[in-house]
C-alpha cells in the first residue's frame, strides 16, 4: 500500500481535530502572503465516515450545555439554533461538516489509524487501514468515544436483560414500557435517566456518591470560565479551592432541571451485582430489569500510540510541564482534546480553540527545526 509523506499528521477529524487545522491552515495563508514562517504541510485522518466526531453518535434528543455563542470553535461561529433551548447534537455535526469545507481541510476519511512508530531518524511513521504516512509531527486528537468503560460488577454476565454504555444509547423509544437501571453520576447518566422518563415503564438511577449539581446558571461557558481561570490560578502559584469538578458533576439544562425539581431523579446508591433478571441491592433485595444503561465515562482513546511505549498517568500519557498538550517523552508529539490533563476545557467546543493554536504552532516550530 502507499506510504505518504506530511510534515504534520493530526489522528482525528472531529472538533479537537479541526480545531489545530484550523491554526495549520493559517499558518500556511500566511505564508502564503509573505507573513511568518515556512507552513508546515498537513494531513488529518478520521475513521468516521462522515464529519463531525463523536456528536453524530450522539442520542437524538441530546442538547448542549451552552448556546451556539459559546459553542464555537476559533475562526468561524456557530450558526444560531433557532428552536427554544440549546443546540442540537445535529446542529454540531452540520457546524463541523461547513467548518472544514470553509477552510478545505485534508481531512482523509475514513481512514483509521492503527499504530504509530518511531523511526530511527527522529519521525514517526503511522499505520493505517489504507496505507502508511511518514511525519515529523503526530498530533493526537482521537476523543475518547470509541473507548467507553464499564466497570465489572458481580453477575454481570448471567444478566438476560440488556446492557449497553452511553456510547449505544440513540432513543427512548428502544426502552418504550421498560424497567431501565441508569448508572452514573455525571452529565449523561442524569440527560439519559430524564431522557427515559416519558417511555420508561420505570427509570432508576444509581450513582457512587450523591449527585452533584453545578449552581443552575453555570452553562458551558461559566465551566470554561472556571476552567480557564483555576488552571491559571493554579500556574500562579494561587489556591482556587479547587476547578470545576469542586462546583459539581451535572450540568442542570432544562430537561434534567425539570425531572430533578418534579422529583423524579431521585439517585439511589450503587447497587450490588446482578441476578439473572435484574439488579441486587446492598441489603439484599433484588430488583426485576429490563436494561441496564452504563454512563460510566471514557478513557482517552490512545491504543495506536502503544507502540511508543510512552510513560502513563493514569489512562493518559505524561505530558510536558510547558505545553500540557505536547509528550514529555517524544519530541514531535502531541495530545488535543481528551480532558483537562491536555489543555483546561480542551474536551469541550469552546475550550479546545487556546490549546489547538499553541499545538498548531509548537508542531510548526517543530517540524521546521527537524528539517
Ligand atoms: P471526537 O469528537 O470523538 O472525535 C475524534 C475523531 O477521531 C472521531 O471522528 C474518530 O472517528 C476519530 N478517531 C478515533 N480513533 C481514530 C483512529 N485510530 N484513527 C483515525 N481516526 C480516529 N462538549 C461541549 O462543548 N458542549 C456540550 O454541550 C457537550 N455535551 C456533551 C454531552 C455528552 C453526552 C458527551 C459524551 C460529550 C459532550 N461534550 C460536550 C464533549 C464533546 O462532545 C467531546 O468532548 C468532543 O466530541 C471531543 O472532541 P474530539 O474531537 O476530541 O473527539
Amino acid at each position: 500500500m502507499e506510504t505518504r509523506a506530511v510534515d504534520v499528521l493530526v489522528i482525528g477529524g472531529g472538533q479537537a481535530g479541526l480545531a489545530v487545522g484550523f491554526y495549520l491552515h493559517r499558518l500556511s495563508r500566511d505564508a502564503a502572503r509573505g507573513r511568518g514562517g515556512p507552513a508546515p504541510s498537513f494531513a488529518i485522518l478520521d475513521a468516521n465516515e462522515q464529519p463531525g466526531g463523536a456528536w453524530q453518535h450522539y442520542w437524538d434528543t441530546l442538547e448542549l450545555f451552552s448556546p451556539a455563542a459559546y459553542s464555537s470553535l476559533p475562526g468561524y461561529r456557530m450558526p444560531a439554533w433557532a428552536s427554544p433551548g440549546n443546540p442540537s447534537a445535529g446542529h454540531v455535526v452540520s457546524y463541523l461538516r461547513t467548518y472544514e469545507e470553509r477552510y478545505a481541510l485534508p481531512v482523509h476519511r475514513p481512514v483509521t489509524v492503527v499504530a504509530v512508530e518511531d523511526l530511527p531518524d527522529g519521525r514517526y511513521r503511522t499505520l493505517t487501514d489504507q496505507g502508511a504516512w511518514i511525519s515529523r509531527v503526530v498530533v493526537n486528537a482521537t476523543g475518547s468515544w470509541r473507548r467507553p468503560f464499564v466497570p465489572t460488577m458481580p453477575g454481570a454476565e448471567k444478566f438476560t436483560g440488556s446492557q449497553l454504555h452511553t456510547t449505544g444509547y440513540r432513543s427512548r423509544k428502544s426502552f418504550t414500557g421498560h424497567r431501565v437501571v441508569v448508572v452514573g453520576g455525571g452529565n449523561s447518566g442524569a440527560q439519559i435517566a430524564a431522557d427515559l422518563l416519558p417511555a420508561a415503564a420505570s427509570v432508576t438511577w444509581v450513582t457512587r456518591r450523591p449527585p452533584r449539581y453545578l449552581p443552575d446558571e453555570v452553562d458551558g461557558r461559566a465551566l470554561f470560565q472556571l476552567a480557564t481561570g483555576h488552571v491559571h490560578a493554579l500556574e500562579r502559584g494561587d489556591f482556587t479551592g479547587g476547578g470545576v469538578g469542586s462546583l459539581g458533576d451535572i450540568v442542570a439544562i432544562p430537561p434534567v432541571r425539570q425531572a430533578r425539581d418534579a422529583g423524579h431523579l431521585e439517585a439511589q446508591p450503587m447497587f450490588s451485582g446482578f441476578t439473572p433478571t435484574g439488579v441486587q441491592w446492598a441489603d439484599g433485595r433484588q430488583q426485576e430489569t429490563d436494561a441496564v444503561i452504563w454512563c460510566t465515562g471514557f478513557r482517552p482513546d490512545l491504543g495506536h500510540v502503544r507502540p511508543l511505549g510512552l510513560d502513563m498517568n493514569g489512562a493518559a500519557p505524561v505530558t510536558a510541564g510547558d505545553l500540557p498538550t505536547r509528550s514529555r517523552d517524544r519530541a514531535g508529539l502531541f495530545f488535543l482534546g481528551y480532558g483537562d490533563w491536555c489543555g483546561p476545557a480542551s474536551a469541550t467546543l469552546i475550550g479546545v480553540g487556546a490549546p489547538a493554536r499553541e499545538t498548531a504552532t509548537a508542531a510548526a516550530r517543530h517540524a521546521a527545526s527537524a528539517i
